[in-house]
């Protein structure tokens, strides 16, 4: 008992009990345990993965397979566009495999509009979301017409609208609203979004203005959301705003985008909830609305975080005050840390006579930066190395050449290992920002 209350006292998902592990292809069908140990798409991870340096594997099947189990789930119901957070990731394949399924982008800057256009997503498909625009982008969103652009607060309405004028566009805007209660990640002092009334009075000068294309309302509020009705309240008021504005103004909203902000995919699904849940409660929530939107939702984490596995060695195992703790070869560097549980563990072999235990896994910087805090695992863990899960989301894009070395990173489809980040890309970079050659 006493257990179970240490155990939930810290931040993150409850641990992976042993049956979960043991059965781990109920919760990602693309992992499973076999005679030769943890498999990946059934190809057993000891012949993919030679154990010397950590290895950061995306699967751009699965991001598709997440992408389309949502479209999916709100399409009987909705003209829905699922535009996909590439903030949470830029690796090529996957989101190449995504743009070929037919998703859109989300978009947040230049750097990842070039990005985006590059890989081949048409300007119909991409969402620009930002706080604030430096004038060159605006203008390049502008003159491409098709980029439907989020506008947060009143400044950035004049500067679009003014900008917009000058070129002689008129470009498609939907105006962001915080429609939840402060939280702890959007509290108070957050810097995004603008309260229901404020951003009423900019939906209305924005239907007003001859150089705007009012389209509708923007809503992101909701972080690792795994609550169908934390969800569905924000739909709810959404709703509420766009009913209310079409009253009042006569203009009706075209476009109600919900934004991202949900839990990996798998993490919800452990919880009990899939996306068909998510559909039924938006359905009901978004009744109120003016008929004829198109709905928008904006995943980053739900796509990408369960869409990568890191393989890692262990370099030492500790015990401290009472506790034991597996070091692992792969960092916060990489994996930076959000809870005091964010990439779940997995043993790399089960046998029969495993005895297990509890274990801290943290990495090697000389940072509090720690894994997964209270582990399940076999006590030989440390001899095997592990598997990291949820590391697809803000993980590769954050990575720092700082501290210590990066894992191999790479992709993995239909069975083959492809590496694009390796120790030699490492030495070029510390030779692109310093001019320092590491030698061999
Ligand atoms: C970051 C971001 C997202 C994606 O967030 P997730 O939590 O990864 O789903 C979606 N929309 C906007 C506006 C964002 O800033």
């Amino acid at each position: 008992m006493s257990d179970e209350i240490g155990a939930s006292a810290f931040s993150g998902p409850e641990t992976l009990s042993r049956t979960e592990i043991e059965s781990i292809e109920r919760l990602l069908p693309y992992l499973s345990y076999g005679r030769e140990g943890l498999a990946l798409e059934g190809i057993p991870v000891r012949r993919v993965w030679n154990g010397t340096r950590a290895l950061l594997l995306h699967l751009p099947r699965r991001a598709v397979d997440n992408y389309t189990a949502l479209k999916a789930a709100f399409s009987p119901f909705f003209d829905v566009r699922v535009h996909c957070a590439i903030k949470a990731c830029y690796v090529p394949e996957v989101l190449r495999a995504l743009c070929a399924a037919g998703a859109g982008i989300e978009v947040m800057s230049d750097l990842e509009w070039r990005l985006a256009r590059r890989l081949g997503f048409p300007d119909e498909r991409v969402v620009s979301d930002s706080v604030a625009r430096p004038v060159a982008h605006l203008e390049r969103l502008l003159r491409a017409q098709g980029v439907l652009i989020s506008v947060d607060g009143v400044r950035e309405l004049e500067r679009v609208e003014w900008h917009a004028r000058r070129l002689g566009m008129r470009p498609a805007i939907v105006i962001r609203v915080n429609l939840l209660p402060p939280d702890d990640f959007f509290c108070d002092h957050s810097k995004l979004g603008t309260e229901p009334a404020e951003a009423y009075a900019l939906l209305e000068r924005a239907a007003n203005s001859a150089h705007l294309d009012l389209a509708g309302v923007h809503a992101h509020q909701l972080v690792h959301c795994s609550s169908v009705s934390q969800f569905a309240a924000q739909a709810t008021r959404a709703a509420e705003l766009a009913a209310a504005f079409a009253t009042v103004q006569g203009t009706r909203l075209r476009v109600i985008n919900l934004g991202g902000g949900l839990e990996s995919r798998f993490l919800l699904e452990r919880a009990g909830i899939v996306c068909e849940d998510l559909a039924a409660a938006a359905r009901e929530a978004l009744k109120p609305a003016p008929p004829g939107y198109r709905l928008l939702l904006e995943p980053g984490r739900f796509v990408f975080a369960d869409a990568a596995v890191v393989f890692t060695g262990i370099i030492s195992e500790r015990r401290k005050s009472g506790q034991d703790w597996l070091v692992t070869s792969v960092a916060g560097n990489l994996l930076r840390p959000i809870r005091d549980r964010s990439y779940p563990p997995l043993p790399l072999t089960l046998a029969g006579g495993q005895q297990w235990q509890r274990w801290h896994v943290a990495d090697p910087s000389c940072t509090p930066s720690r894994l997964w805090l209270d582990a399940l695992l076999p006590s030989d863990a440390a001899s095997q190395g592990l598997a990291l899960l949820d590391v697809g989301a803000y993980t590769a894009v954050r990575a720092s050449v700082w501290g210590t070395e990066l894992p191999d990173m790479g992709t993995f489809h239909n069975g083959e290992v492809d590496i694009t980040f390796g120790r030699a890309q490492q030495t070029a970079v510390m030779r692109a920002l310093y001019g320092i050659d590491l030698g061999p």
